[in-house]
This record gives structure tokens, C-alpha cells and sequence, in this order.
């Protein structure tokens, strides 16, 4: 016995250099000490940089003695967006939980729900963007409520979404950096080697943090349960007909967008929740930066107001006229357009009408007793239309011959007179 010890550990040993790098690679293939489990909700980064701070570790340290593949990267990028399935299996097999409970920890399980695919390199609407930086984050990337954390210390996956601007729950705001040295929040650094998650610039223990409660009369809450409730059931309700998640929250991005970017302010629960907040004006954004450039009051108010807008057709119409937006506009960039939505713009579309051969004749005959050039403009003032020449090219192609016969015949009578 004693000497399959011997044994063991001198192949530990001579394989490396050191005890130290013996320590690594034992580290490296074996599971975690200490074995959480994720909380519902909880985020990738929140889950392991708990479990590293249960080792009495930093997160950094811990990160690299146990995934030394990653060269000292773990955390040098957004990994809740970023995780590779390699490293998800690797860490379920360490915490010893199953994959699919891990990879639920991930953004990428709002994938069919928030956009058909995230991309872990870009942009992905709602998502806060942390732009970590030698494992930092340089912008507001996560919010947290204190409240929540006082009830169970760890980040929440809805956290990292541009919507969560309160805690329906605690009807407060979030803090969307620390509240006591305005850093943006990087959960797996800290100043102070205690459990709770602090600051690492100024050791704020984020759970004593104060929460700043919502008005009574906003419906800043309430309009977030609603879009909570889409994301969990995979389905909204629009006019007493269910609709795709993920239709719906595409939607949900362009309504933002028409107020954000293209300054579609015009709607009385948006200047009511403004009023509220204290919000003078929503300050016009840089060219085309997303609505998480905005702070978090204005965001507050400008989902308040979306997912009202979205509440019924009705609403949207309401808000289309009000606001004289385009068809252009309200289908801008949209790659996919829902059908319930595509319906309403439809309404809002100039009339396109194919008039008849024997129209054209008549009106072409009026053009010329009144002596107006024959062309194409005259003919939609006169039929009081937009004579699409795509869609009934036989009949625009007899317009233009009677008009190339006109002329001729001006030509003709022209050189009569001459
Ligand atoms: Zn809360
Ligand atoms: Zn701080």
C-alpha cells in the first residue's frame, strides 16, 4: 500500500519540474473541492467566481490553476457571452453538475428567445456590453438590486439585459455601477477576501448598498414583468393572440430603436415616466450607438413606453400616426419582420393601385387638351395614386409608348411651325 503511494506520488513528481507545477496539473484535471450549485438564474461569472472564493481564492488565480488551457484568459473577456462548450463540459464535470444546468448559467440560453443566434464577438441587442479590458470592465456591462443580493448573494443572469432597469420584485431601481465609487461592476474582482461580492475599487460590500426605490405611479415594474414573462414563457400575448418570443422581442428592439434613435418621443406614458424619473430630455444619441448607451433612467423610460406601445395594435397605430413615422423607418434594418407587425406598417403603405388601360387613355387625353407634359408624376397627381410601374409593367409600357408617340407627334407639329 504504502509503497502504490510512494509510487503515485514520485510519478507526480518526475513529470514535472516542481511540486508546484505537480499541484497545477492535479489541479487542472480534477474536480473542485468544494462543489456549488448554480442558484436559479445565476450567471456563469457570479457561479464561479463564488466557487472560487469558497476555495479562499481569487477568481483569477483559481480560474488559472484550473483551466491553464486558457493562458491566463478566463477572464479577460465576456465570458458569460463567450464560453466555449469545451470549457462548459470541463466545468461541469469540476462542479460536477450537469452541462445543461451549466450552460443555462450562459447567455446563450436566450438564444430562440432574445435573437434567433447570439454572437459571441458582437454586439447582441438587450445585452449590456462590459468591454472588459485586462479583465475589467470599462462600461456598465451588469446591474444588481441590493435587495436581492441581502436575500441571497449572487448575480442574476437577467442582470446583464438592457431591460432590467428595477427589480419588479423589490420595486427598486438597479445599480448599474457602484454606487459608491461609480466603477463599473466586475464581479470577479474584489478589494476585500470575504464572501460577499464587493468592489474591487473601493471594497463596497454590494449587498449593504442603498436601493433606490420607484415611484409609486411609475409602470416602469409592472412593463418589465411583462417582458419577464415573455422571455420565461416563450411566448407574448398581443391582441389576445399568442406571438413568438422572439418575434415579439425583435419588435420590441425596433420600437426602442424609433424612440431612441429616431427620436419618436411623442407618447404620454414615455413623458409621464420621464416626468417621474426627473428626466428632462433623453439626450439625442451618437450616430446609430444602441439604447444601452442611454442611462439607466432613460432606459427605464424608454422600455416603459415600448412595451406599452406593444400592448395592442391599436396602441402601435396610435403611436405610428402620432409620431408621422414612415414605413421606412418603422422597417429599417429589420432583417425579419413579424407578422402581426408587417400587417400594421402595411396599413401605413401609400396606396398602390393599378389602374386600368382605359384610364391611362382617358387621362393621357385630359394631359394633353391641357397641354401638360405627359409625364409620369402627372399621371399619379391625376389618378390621385402611386402608378406602381414594377407591378403592371404592360401598362406602363403603354404609357410610355403614347407618350413617346405624343412627343413625336409635338416634334412633328414643332417643326410645322418652324
Ligand atoms: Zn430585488
Ligand atoms: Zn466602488
Amino acid at each position: 500500500m504504502g509503497q502504490l503511494r510512494r509510487k503515485k506520488d514520485n510519478y507526480f513528481y518526475s513529470s514535472a519540474t516542481n511540486a508546484g507545477e505537480a499541484l497545477r496539473e492535479r489541479l487542472a484535471a480534477s474536480p473542485f473541492l468544494i462543489r456549488l450549485k448554480p442558484f436559479p438564474d445565476e450567471l456563469f461569472t457570479s457561479f464561479m467566481a463564488r466557487t472560487a472564493v469558497i476555495h479562499l481564492m481569487d477568481p483569477v488565480t483559481f480560474a488559472n490553476f484550473h483551466y491553464p488551457e486558457e493562458r491566463n484568459d478566463f477572464f479577460n473577456r465576456d465570458k458569460d457571452l463567450s464560453v466555449s462548450g469545451a470549457t462548459l463540459e470541463k466545468s461541469a464535470y469540476k462542479c460536477r453538475v450537469p452541462v445543461e444546468r451549466l450552460r443555462r448559467t450562459t447567455l446563450s440560453s436566450y438564444e430562440g428567445i432574445l435573437w434567433e443566434k447570439i454572437y459571441p464577438t458582437t454586439r447582441n441587442r438587450f445585452v449590456l456590453n462590459p468591454m472588459i479590458r485586462g479583465r475589467y470592465a470599462r462600461r456598465n456591462g451588469i446591474r444588481f438590486c441590493p435587495e436581492c443580493l441581502k436575500e441571497e448573494d449572487y448575480f442574476r443572469k437577467r442582470w446583464r439585459l438592457s431591460f432590467s432597469t428595477v427589480c419588479p420584485k423589490h420595486r427598486c431601481y438597479l445599480h448599474e455601477c457602484c454606487p459608491e465609487c461609480g466603477k463599473p461592476l466586475t464581479i470577479t474582482k474584489r478589494m476585500h477576501d470575504i464572501q460577499e461580492f464587493n468592489c474591487y475599487g473601493c471594497g463596497l460590500v454590494f449587498r449593504d448598498a442603498e436601493a433606490l426605490p420607484v415611484h409609486p405611479e411609475s409602470k416602469v415594474a409592472e412593463n418589465l414583468r411583462h417582458i419577464y414573462d415573455a422571455m420565461d414563457s416563450g411566448w407574448a400575448v398581443v391582441d389576445g393572440s399568442p406571438m413568438y418570443a422572439l418575434s415579439w422581442f425583435i419588435v420590441l428592439a425596433q420600437i426602442t430603436k424609433l424612440i431612441y434613435n429616431r427620436g419618436c418621443r411623442n407618447h404620454p406614458l414615455l413623458q409621464k415616466e420621464m416626468d417621474i424619473a426627473g428626466l428632462r430630455s433623453i439626450d439625442p444619441p451618437r450616430k446609430s450607438s444602441p439604447v444601452q448607451d442611454a442611462p439607466l433612467i432613460a432606459h427605464a423610460a424608454i422600455y416603459t413606453a415600448a412595451v406599452e406601445i406593444l400592448k395592442s395594435g391599436e396602441n402601435l397605430k396610435r403611436y405610428i400616426r402620432e409620431n408621422h413615422i414612415t414605413p421606412t423607418n418603422l422597417l429599417r434594418d429589420m432583417g425579419y419582420v413579424p407578422f402581426w407587425y408587417d400587417e400594421i406598417v402595411y396599413g401605413f403603405m401609400p396606396r398602390t393601385l393599378t389602374p386600368c388601360d382605359a384610364e391611362i387613355e382617358s387621362a393621357i387625353a385630359y394631359m394633353e387638351r391641357h397641354r401638360m407634359p405627359l409625364i409620369l408624376r402627372h399621371l399619379n397627381i391625376l389618378m390621385g395614386t402611386y402608378f406602381d410601374s414594377g407591378s403592371r409593367s404592360d401598362l406602363f409600357q403603354g404609357f410610355m409608348s403614347r407618350r413617346d408617340a405624343y412627343m413625336a407627334n409635338l416634334g412633328e407639329y414643332a417643326k410645322k411651325r418652324g
